[in-house]
């Protein structure tokens, strides 16, 4: 971290400034420049709050030249991280495909496309129970409900399952999800990120509709720095001025996640474009730039579907879409 000093700094607030950054183990060095003063702090800045240092009024301005995160970065922990979940891994060469309506609706429908997608290949199981809606008036999910036919639906074909969670207050009803979903609006739900880092469970955590690359890794901190290092990161799509998608999907994001960061990186075609014959492309092009797995809203109905049927594929479409990707894994050297 560099802090320029203003020129009528008082030595009193920069040796408070000082001591500040000390007690948090940096060590701290003045350059005495014939314009401007410096101070170059050293060590493990992550926990010096930047606002904190702009707030002393010997402050100019001040710059990190480390990022703010430090256990989801790579430069502290060079391998990947690989998460199992069931047969499916995560961070390891291959590329998992997790794949299942938006919502959970009913027990034929979550086993006959449990049982169709797993015929396709998806190695793991997703629906929603607990629906983030916009409007309060949309179906919400079936809730605990929801989660017991998830449940059966496992028990019928052995696929590991992924849920979204909208409130800590739900954790004991996920004990048996296999992986614990954190969508997009809750991003920055700090507190339920905090309570999801305390259990030894998987969290996949999407990027907010109009969050920052470097916002994604810090709730992935906030996960992490509570003991739980299972996060798998999720690009689904972000806001821009574009309205011919449902959103846009950042795959720039996809590399420069897996440069600054050792977790897995998947990738959300549906929720990206929100129009079915956009999966593919977008699958495709998820691979081709590095995704370490894919998620993908599939529906025996897509017409009837309680949520997101315009962008959920059928069960045929994906049977059809699974040997494409394994092409081009193999071509790219990996494995769907
Ligand atoms: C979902 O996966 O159904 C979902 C609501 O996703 P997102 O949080 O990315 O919008
Ligand atoms: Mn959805």
């Amino acid at each position: 971290m560099i802090i320029v000093l203003k020129q009528n700094a008082s030595p009193a607030d920069v040796e408070e400034l000082t001591k500040m950054l000390e007690s948090h183990n940096a060590t701290v060095s003045k350059t005495v420049g014939a314009r401007s003063t410096l101070l170059d702090v050293i060590g493990d800045t992550s926990n010096i709050d930047m606002d904190n240092v702009m707030a002393n009024p010997a402050v100019e301005s001040v710059r990190r030249i480390q990022e703010p995160y430090k256990k989801a970065n790579r430069k502290f922990h060079p391998d990947n991280t690989v998460i199992k979940v069931g047969n499916a891994i995560f961070g390891g060469g291959k590329i998992p495909v997790i794949a299942g309506p938006c919502s959970v609706e009913s027990e034929e429908q979550i086993v006959e496309v449990a049982q169709a997608v797993k015929e396709a290949g998806a190695t793991l199981l997703r629906g929603g129970a607990f629906k983030p809606r916009t409007s309060p008036y949309s179906f919400q999910g079936l809730k605990a409900d929801g989660i017991e036919l998830l449940l059966e639906a496992k028990a019928a074909t052995g696929l590991p399952i992924v849920t979204e969670i909208m409130s800590p207050a739900h954790i004991p009803l996920f004990e048996d999800v296999d992986v614990i979903q954190v969508g997009a609006r809750n991003m920055q739900n700090f507190e339920l990120l905090k309570e999801l880092g305390k259990l030894n469970k998987p969290i996949l955590l999407k990027r907010g509709l109009a969050n920052t690359i470097e916002e994604l890794l810090m709730s992935a901190e906030y996960i992490m720095s509570e003991g739980n290092e299972q996060v798998i990161l999720c690009e689904r799509g972000i806001r821009t001025f574009e309205t011919y998608t449902r959103n846009t999907l950042d795959v720039s994001a996809v590399p420069v996640l897996k440069r600054l960061s050792h977790l897995p990186v998947i990738v959300d075609p549906s929720h990206a474009s929100g129009i079915t014959w956009l999966v593919e492309p977008l699958s495709l092009a998820a691979i081709a730039c590095g995704a370490d797995g894919l998620i993908i809203e599939v529906h025996n109905d897509p017409k009837h579907a309680l949520s997101d049927g315009a962008q959920s594929i059928t069960p045929a479409d994906f049977a059809r879409l699974m040997p494409k990707l394994g092409e081009l894994a193999k071509a790219c050297k990996r494995e769907v």
